[in-house]
Formats: C-alpha cells, sequence, structure tokens
C-alpha cells in the first residue's frame, strides 16, 4: 500500500512530466471539459476506467458505483447523466462491467445487507430470471461472470428507456450507448452490446 507521502511525491513528479511535455497543459485543462464519452463502471480497484482504455484527464465523465448499475431512481446517476448528455453533448454511453465482480458475486449468493443487499437488488432479480439457463454452467464464478454479463447487457437496456436519452435521440442527437466487459484476468475489453442511434426508428 502506498503511504500519502508516496501519493504526493508521485502527484509532483506526475504533474512535471506533463509539463516537460507541454508547457501549456494544465493551462488548458483548466479551461474546461468537452469529453466524448460518459462511463459507468464499478467501483472496483482493479478498473480504472482511465487507465485501462488508455484515455487522459478530459477524455471520460465518470459515473461508478458497485456493479455498474442504472437504477432509474437515482439521483446520482441521474445528474451525471443529464449533464454529461443535454450539457457536455458526450457521444457514447459505455456501461462497464467486469469479471470477479464483488457486487455480482454477493447477489450471487443472496447477501442481505442493509444498503448493499438494496442496492444489488436489481442482479438478484436477474439472477433470479436468468436462473435455469445459468444452472448450465458449471463453475460459480463462471456462472457469477455470465450474469454480470447479462447484468451490464440489462443496464443498457434500461439506460435506452430513460427520458434523458430518449429526448437526446428525439431531438437527433446522435448518442450511442455501449455495454463492455472487462477481463481482469487477461486485462482486455470486450463488447457485449451496442445500441446505434441510426438503428433506431426514433432517430429517422
Ligand atoms: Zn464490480
Amino acid at each position: 500500500m502506498k503511504s500519502f507521502d508516496q501519493m504526493f511525491l508521485a502527484n509532483r513528479s506526475w504533474a512535471q512530466a506533463k509539463l516537460q511535455n507541454d508547457k501549456e497543459y494544465f493551462t488548458r485543462l483548466s479551461k474546461g471539459q468537452s469529453p466524448k464519452y460518459l462511463w459507468i463502471g464499478c467501483s472496483d480497484s482493479r478498473v480504472p476506467e482511465t487507465e485501462i482504455t488508455g484515455s487522459g484527464p478530459g477524455e471520460l465523465f465518470v459515473h461508478r458505483n458497485i456493479a455498474n448499475l442504472v437504477h432509474s431512481n437515482d439521483e446520482s446517476l441521474l445528474s451525471v447523466l443529464k449533464y454529461a448528455v443535454d450539457y457536455l453533448k458526450v457521444k457514447h454511453i459505455v456501461v462497464c462491467g467486469h469479471c470477479n465482480c464483488g457486487g455480482v458475486k454477493a447477489a450471487f449468493d443472496g447477501l442481505e445487507d442493509e444498503h448493499l443487499g438494496e442496492w444489488i437488488g436489481d442482479i438478484k432479480s436477474t439472477y433470479m430470471s436468468n436462473k435455469s439457463g445459468l444452472s448450465e454452467i458449471d463453475s460459480d464464478m463462471a456462472k457469477i461472470n455470465r450474469l454480470a454479463e447479462i447484468s451490464v447487457v440489462k443496464q443498457v437496456d434500461k439506460l435506452a428507456e430513460f427520458d434523458i436519452v430518449k429526448n437526446a435521440w428525439k431531438r437527433k442527437q446522435r448518442l450511442f450507448i455501449h455495454g463492455w466487459m472487462f477481463n481482469i484476468s487477461s486485462g482486455e475489453l470486450n463488447t457485449l452490446k451496442e445500441v446505434n442511434p441510426d438503428e433506431l426508428p426514433e432517430f429517422q
């Protein structure tokens, strides 16, 4: 584990390295942001969105929560989504799940803990409605990873029903939604689903 001293030292050398490459780097960064992507990911410390996508400051607008869930009554998510779509006019929303997700495993195990148990209720119901298909998979870990994938696709489908997203499409804002999966064992990202506005009747 890094000490705070080490973190601040690392910060100073990072800032110096940026300035050595580009004297105006922070001056430009401080003027504003216009990211093209909204990233909705898991809070898991092993899935740092900027690092795994080779992105820098200013490139991803980020919302993270346990198990990358999209709840229509989550004001934190709704405010991030609203700002990203209506004001920043992002072109892509990415919902990224990952294998070995503790949130998905907790739902699979039926965790009832206060706050946590309620938060992952959506995955519990996804599990119940996919139980027979998942029962054909041998190991619990493989079942959990498949459940994580099914949940990502479900979150993408849910997002496509949000008024914020539908209104963007109605006003011809070309907004894509992607469902991705990050494999912690290999470090690779893969696509599970893509909603392309060009293929939607409301976008014609
Ligand atoms: Zn996770």
